[in-house]
């Protein structure tokens, strides 16, 4: 394929979760913010992707325009994983991690959809196969902080059929009533985004294990310290996820031999082409991976598709929200706790142009 034009569209999409929207950034998070990229090949072929760009939208999509555009408008592109390689390549003064990651992401996601519409199946064919028509997903709760909150939403998603929930409560109060909310027997998991200190930590684990928590995300700061996370699954019995930030399949080979579960988000790790490098290396080590939430652009598609393709990937990441639009109004929401794959040629995403103008920035 060769890349005529490129674009990106800078999009926030307001979004309600019931929260006080006090939780994880520097910043309240009122918005779905996504740096939409839109390939086009001299054929006419469209490919879209995104780039993660939660409370850094904007910055995402001046690295995709000034930093990675110009590499990718005229070139001939027959082997995607090598030219996402060659990205790296060119571009590794900026770091291989970060934001200028997050860009080469987006194109490499819109890659993947062009070559697959030009064959005419889904990117889970292209990647080696569709093994599965549809994925288990979990609600994944933002941080409420009221433990009567945390219960309440526990007990909607059980309600709508997820089997498996995970919070994003640092206190042992409200944890409990995670637990309380979703019963015994469910699959709850707790992302402290590396908010304890290493006391902190020792004091909350053996109510981890308590409380039978599926696993723990991000305990400690740095979360990629393989070496404490591997000591205190060791230490506490209890399983350690981690790696939503690390990028490339370097980082992934540290963290994959030393935690249960890794976390590689396609839209942050490099793209559909590291991700299925991760997924088999974790494959490789008899490891599962939980792929960190793709949000709700083009990498959403990205997700289900590679999970269709990697049994190993074993739970969906679904954030709970309600947003005010869907980008894509047929995207594929969780029914009854499951994921259905589209079976279209491409990612099986098309924008509604309408929402696409709306929620331009
Ligand atoms: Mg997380």
């Amino acid at each position: 394929m060769r890349i005529a034009k490129a674009e990106v569209f800078p999009l926030a999409i307001p979004f309600s979760d019931g929260s006080a929207k006090t939780g994880l950034m520097p910043t309240k998070w009122t918005h779905l913010q996504i740096a939409l990229l839109r390939l086009e090949t001299d054929d006419g072929i469209v490919g879209w992707g995104d780039g993660f760009s939660y409370v850094c939208f904007k910055t995402t999509v001046s690295a995709i325009e000034e930093m990675v555009l110009p590499l990718v408008v005229g070139a001939e592109i027959d082997d995607i994983p090598a030219f996402n390689k060659m990205l790296q390549q060119r571009l590794h003064l900026h770091g291989r991690y970060g934001i200028s990651i997050f860009a080469i992401s987006a194109v490499d996601i819109a890659l993947w959809d062009i070559a697959a519409k030009e064959k005419g199946v889904s990117v889970a064919e292209l990647l080696g196969g569709r093994t599965r028509t549809e994925v288990p997903a979990y609600a994944s709760l933002v941080r409420y902080g009221d433990p009567a909150l945390v219960q309440e939403y526990c007990e909607k998603a059980i309600g709508e059929g997820y089997d498996a929930v995970k919070l994003h409560e640092v206190t042992l109060a409200a944890i409990e009533a995670g637990r309380a909310g979703v019963g015994d027997g469910v699959k709850l998991v707790t992302d402290v985004n590396c908010n304890w200190s290493a006391e902190e930590t020792a004091e909350m684990m053996p109510h981890m294990k308590q409380l039978g928590l599926y696993w723990v995300e991000e305990p400690l700061f740095p979360p990629d310290n393989e070496a404490a996370l591997s000591a205190l699954e060791k230490e506490y019995g209890v399983a350690i996820a981690s790696g939503e930030n690390a990028c490339t399949a370097v980082e992934f080979a540290r963290t994959i031999p030393a935690i249960t579960f890794t976390q590689p988000s396609v839209t942050k790790v490099g793209g559909i082409s590291e991700m299925a490098g991760i997924c088999a290396m974790a494959a490789a080590a008899g490891k599962n991976v939980m792929p960190h939430c793709p949000y709700f652009g083009p990498g959403y598609w990205a997700s289900a598709q590679m999970m269709a393709a990697k049994p190993n990937a074993e739970m969906f990441e679904m954030l709970y929200i309600e947003a005010d639009a869907w980008l894509d109004p047929s995207i594929p929401l969780p029914k009854e706790g499951m994921v259905s794959i589209p079976d279209k040629p491409g990612l099986g995403f098309e924008p509604d142009p309408d929402v696409m103008k709306r929620y331009a920035v």
